[in-house]
């Protein structure tokens, strides 16, 4: 067979699968920014306010991180090289390492390129074969994939309830497993709500089970100095606790973390896939992400900015048909239910210049498609208003 035919077969069969995700709806399309990311962004020349990225802080778009990033590539040159056990790991990594591990008052902290490589390294790391991983429904998709690695692994993978804090102790209290994992999102990626940490850390002791919180969107918001989502618990650095947080979301750069005990870290680094196999991020990335955990330490107007417009947001859609869900945090997402008029909604705003992301299943439960509002420091007192006119206007 030439070439040719036998790609001509192959495609066939994605394309005709490609083809029923088109037919249910669910093909998604990328709309290309001719902008950098920031309150603003502009699409086939069409200016539209962004509600739709996690730059919490408007960090993103901030010049002295730029700066940072630039002098950063101009000093350590554009690459690390290698993966951190061979020889990508440059004074720049092992400053942002120490400095992730003040800040989380952690012991020690591993870096990674994105927070998807960094959930993969813990998880399936810390359970296989004899232990037990309990998860939330509703994790983030890369904590599930976590899970799905480590049941490969030979771990046994048990599910609980969204927040269901007595389902989870029932499955701890029956497990005979020789290492207990509880696995939770610290913020709901997809409706902003908090785990109930105090009390799933009280489990984690009773059982005496590792905690691995995935902190993606409390880190740099939540707590004192934005020090993340323990913080705004006032729970403890404790050994027993594995700390994810990305890099990408609130600090605007890229790239994660996983902080923990000496022990633990030390565990990940010799043991973890997902951290020994891949190369170091770009030692420029680290010098950014330097000057950006600075601006998080000290960015208390930053946080008290994203706090007004959130319950400016939150005040104004009071009155509205459809609900908020109930959230302190940054993601703000309004329930609408059905598929058609959430895409339907969030098309409207988008010709008024709003662009507001509309969730579907399978990322939310059947009938609970919304729109999915991210707010950030970066929206003015003006933007918010325009939102929530053209939110009372259209639904
Ligand atoms: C975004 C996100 C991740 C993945 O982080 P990346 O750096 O984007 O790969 C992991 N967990 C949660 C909860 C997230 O929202």
């Amino acid at each position: 067979m030439t070439s040719h035919l036998i790609e001509d077969r192959l495609s066939a069969e994605l394309a005709a699968q490609l083809k029923e995700l088109a037919t249910t709806g669910l093909t998604r399309r990328r709309r290309v920014l001719e902008s950098p990311c920031g309150r603003l962004a502009t699409v086939d020349g069409k200016n539209v306010l962004n509600f739709a990225a996690n730059d919490y802080l408007g960090l993103a778009g901030n010049a002295e991180i730029a700066r940072a990033l630039a002098d950063g590539a101009l000093q350590w040159g554009a690459g690390a090289g290698a993966s951190h056990l061979v020889s990508g790991h440059l004074a720049p990594h092992e400053a942002l390492e120490k400095e992730i591990s003040a800040f989380t008052g952690f012991p020690r902290a591993l870096t990674f390129s994105t927070g998807y490589l960094a959930n993969l390294a813990v998880t399936p790391t810390l359970a296989g074969r004899g232990d037990a991983v309990f998860a939330d429904k509703l994790n983030h998709a890369s904590l599930i994939d976590a899970m799905q690695l480590a049941k490969a692994n030979g771990a046994d993978v048990q599910r609980y309830p969204h927040n269901d804090v007595a389902a989870l102790e029932k499955m701890l209290a029956a497990s005979t497993a020789a290492r207990k994992v509880i696995v939770t999102d610290a913020v709901f990626s997809m409706d902003g709500d908090l785990a109930p940490l105090p009390l799933i850390f009280a489990l984690a002791e009773r059982y005496d089970a590792w905690l691995v919180i995935d902190d993606a969107h409390g880190f740099g918001v939540l707590g004192p100095y934005g020090q993340g989502s323990l913080g705004h618990f006032n729970l403890p650095a404790s050994p027993r606790v594995l700390l994810m947080g990305t890099l990408g979301k609130a600090a605007g750069v890229g790239g994660a973390f996983v902080a923990g005990s000496a022990t633990a870290i030390e565990y990940l680094l010799q043991k973890g896939r997902a951290y020994i196999f891949t190369t170091a991020q770009p030692p420029a990335i680290a010098c950014a992400l330097l000057k950006s955990l600075h601006l998080i330490k000290n960015g208390d107007t930053l946080r008290a900015k994203l706090m007004a417009r959130i319950g400016q947001l939150r005040d104004g859609l009071a009155g509205l048909q459809l609900k908020l869900l109930p959230s302190l945090t940054a993601i703000q997402p309004l329930v609408v239910g059905e598929n058609d008029p959430a895409v339907a909604l969030s098309k409207a705003l988008w010709e008024r210049g709003l662009w507001v992301p509309a969730i579907r299943p399978p990322t939310v439960p059947k009938g609970t498609a919304r729109l999915r509002i991210s707010v950030s420091a970066a929206h003015t007192e003006a933007d918010i208003t325009q939102l929530i006119t053209a939110l009372k206007e259209l639904s």
